[in-house]
């Protein structure tokens, strides 16, 4: 047995499944998960000394690598002062202003402590803004495990919501509405049914939640016609692509002005933030300011604040954002290449620093098409991958990320391993 083996069979006496969040515990391509008990930079050392590049980062947050020296050191100082006081402190403002200032859609910001609560309680304000009840949210979309957002993809159009979890009540998410995703057509058939009940229509603007798809041209512009007309708001879901896609997230790169914005991941530079923000109107309508309650005893921490604030002056130097989306083009023709090679019918849908690679004929566009990929050969590849010291995402509807920290040698060893795992 090995140490990470035998973890986790301490962790499952203790924890459900041994994992604190699902994903991590390799149900979907089986085995048993690396216990990791350090990183940096791109790499990652298990607790058996085997170490791995890195293309998980935390899931998104990470896009600085692990350990950087700026935040870590942000973060030491800011525990010798005490790690939070539930009164206000001026980190709060010095990350707020950061974020208003690189997002021109934010005018006012509010944080919490996860991307959950951000999408949850930017849906309330939406609610609560506009006085209608209903939302509109795509299917393979994710915004967090928050009940009525935990909607199993609907059949046909325009389907009421369906609990996607036990003990979500049928009630809770009888007011989700569902679409497929890039589907304008879709998204005006819904409107056209519910559009005056309509509070907001949430997506995310570049999905990474059914691995990494892209917005078809003028899809987003779209949705925002649509909301504009339908008198509903438009919630960018930038939780991973805010300051992924650029310091203006994907807002900026696709230029479409949502009213809302939900973020988290890399705000708090891997401790836990989230935050949303939009029109001073309608963040007006938050506690105290207005009636729509949010709270948070460890919002806006010291500590927290303070990671991320490091981690925004980081990305600010020049040529950041080119460097890495050259790095993953790079990544994503070599690993194109090895597929080939290999026999291997993939497609690789990459933008900015995340990517994914399908098991299947392209083009991957929506969460149906996604759903087409092989997902045991994605397994045998993970695995593959995985025993040659490169970490994926484990799981087929997922998003990787290439981080400031990978260099042209881990990309050149990722794509080596590939042209061996490929083969298996
Ligand atoms: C990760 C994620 C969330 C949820 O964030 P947590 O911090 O895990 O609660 C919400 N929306 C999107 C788009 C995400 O990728």
């Amino acid at each position: 047995m090995t140490r990470s083996e035998e973890l986790f069979a301490r962790a499952q006496r203790v924890i459900p499944g041994g994992v604190n969040s699902p994903v991590r515990a390799f149900k979907a391509v089986g085995g048993s998960p690396p216990f990791i008990v350090w990183g940096e930079g791109s790499h990652v050392r298990d607790a058996d000394g085997r170490s791995y590049i890195d293309y998980l980062g935390s899931w998104g947050p990470l896009i600085l690598g692990h350990a950087y020296p700026d935040v870590v050191q942000a973060v030491r100082d800011a525990a010798l002062s005490g790690t939070s006081y539930g009164a206000p402190c001026p980190a709060e403002v010095e990350l707020a202003e950061r974020v208003v200032r690189s997002m021109p859609s934010i005018e006012k910001v509010r944080f919490v402590s996860s991307g959950t609560e951000a999408a949850m309680s930017a849906l309330r304000l939406a609610r609560g803004f506009s006085g209608r009840n209903k939302i509109l949210k795509f299917e393979g979309c994710y915004h967090g495990h928050a009940d009525g957002l935990l909607v199993a993809a609907g059949s046909g159009v325009a389907t009421l919501g369906i609990p996607g979890s036990p003990g979500v009540p049928a009630g809770t998410v009888a007011d989700t509405l569902t679409a497929p995703y890039n589907d304008l057509r879709a998204v005006e058939e819904v409107v056209s049914v519910h559009g005056r009940d309509l509070a907001a229509i949430i997506v995310e603007p570049v999905a990474g939640n059914m691995g990494c798809v892209l917005p078809a041209s003028g899809y987003l512009e779209g949705l925002h016609d649509i909301a504009r007309r339908a008198g509903a708001l438009l919630v960018f879901d930038e939780v991973i692509t805010g300051f992924r896609l650029g310091l203006g997230g994907a807002q900026a790169q696709y230029r479409v002005t949502p009213d809302l914005t939900c973020l988290g991941k890399i705000i708090g530079g891997g401790l836990p933030v989230g935050a949303y923000g939009g029109r001073a109107d309608i963040m007006g309508r938050v506690a105290p300011e207005g009636p729509v309650y949010q709270a948070g005893t460890l919002s806006g921490n010291p500590l927290a604040m303070a990671a991320g604030c490091a981690a925004l002056d980081a990305l600010r130097r020049p040529g950041i954002y080119e460097r890495l989306s050259a790095l993953t083009a790079r990544l994503a023709g070599g690993l194109a290449a090895a597929a080939k090679e290999a026999g291997a019918e993939v497609t690789i849908n990459h933008v900015a620093s995340m990517f994914t690679l399908f098991f299947c004929r392209g083009p991957v566009t929506d969460y149906r098409r996604a759903k087409a990929a092989d997902t045991a050969r994605f397994a045998r590849f993970f695995h593959g991958m995985l025993r040659r010291g490169v970490y994926l995402p484990p799981a087929q509807f997922e998003a990787a990320f290439v981080s400031l920290a990978h260099t042209d040698l881990d990309v050149d060893a990722t794509v080596r391993a590939a042209r061996e795992a490929f083969a298996e």
